[in-house]
């Protein structure tokens, strides 16, 4: 178990992320699903130049809505992450000026080139939960949370398969997303033409 502090140059980069995108809240869902397309065309890549050993059986991405339970989980079978990985990836938000460069490009879309793709999930969420497990062999699962402040929490667990899950705790102020109509508007607006067919379902936990 390892416990440390996300390495971010502003005081807490969350409240910030939360008030200049406010107006375009549900990008969150986009990026999330980019990320998950991105980790299984990774695969997909890998796999044809003999670098991920085994079948890659049916890649698919699952969007699932607990209404109960207030959660929205993205669940890819894409490249996945080691430990390493996971810390390099999502701890390092060293974003100098994060709060300066925010106010001046307000424009959500420029969000997703500067890689605070990721964090766009904290807008809408008290917490994320990353369940993970790396192609490569002998590879561990990985879990991950933060619940928006810069502490997050890291340590192996028991994973069977490859690839990501996020879970997203949804927060009060977004319960709009705590209902499958919408969900389903926001992915068939997004997540047309992809190249790995998405799935949304329901659940009650
Ligand atoms: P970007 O996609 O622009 O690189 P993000 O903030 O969206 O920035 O994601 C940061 C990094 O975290 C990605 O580049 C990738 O390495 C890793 N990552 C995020 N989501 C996943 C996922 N579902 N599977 C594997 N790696 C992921
Ligand atoms: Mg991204």
């Amino acid at each position: 178990m390892q416990k440390g502090q996300i390495r971010v140059q502003t005081e807490n980069i969350f409240p910030i992320i939360k008030k200049f995108l406010y107006s375009d809240h549900e990008i969150f869902l986009r990026e999330l699903v980019s990320n998950a397309i991105d980790a299984t065309q990774k695969l997909k890549t890998l796999s044809s130049i003999g670098e991920a050993k085994g079948e890659l059986n049916d890649l698919r991405i699952d969007v699932v809505l607990d209404v109960n339970a207030k959660t929205l989980s993205i669940i890819d079978k894409g490249i996945g992450m080691t430990a390493e990985e996971v810390d390099k990836y999502l701890n390092q938000l060293a974003f100098s000026g994060a709060e300066e460069f925010l106010n001046k490009y307000k424009d959500a879309n420029i969000i997703g080139h500067f890689g605070l793709g990721f964090y766009s999930a904290f807008m809408v969420s008290s917490k994320v939960e990353v369940f993970t497990k790396s192609f490569r062999e002998g590879a561990k699962g990985v879990y991950w949370s933060c619940d928006g402040s810069p502490e997050f929490e890291l340590y192996e667990i028991d994973k069977e398969d490859r690839g990501t899950k996020i879970v997203l705790h949804i927060n009060e102020e977004s319960e709009e997303f705590v209902d499958a109509y919408r969900i389903r508007g926001i992915l068939t607006k997004f997540c047309k033409f992809l190249p790995v067919p998405i799935y949304f379902s329901e659940e009650n936990g």
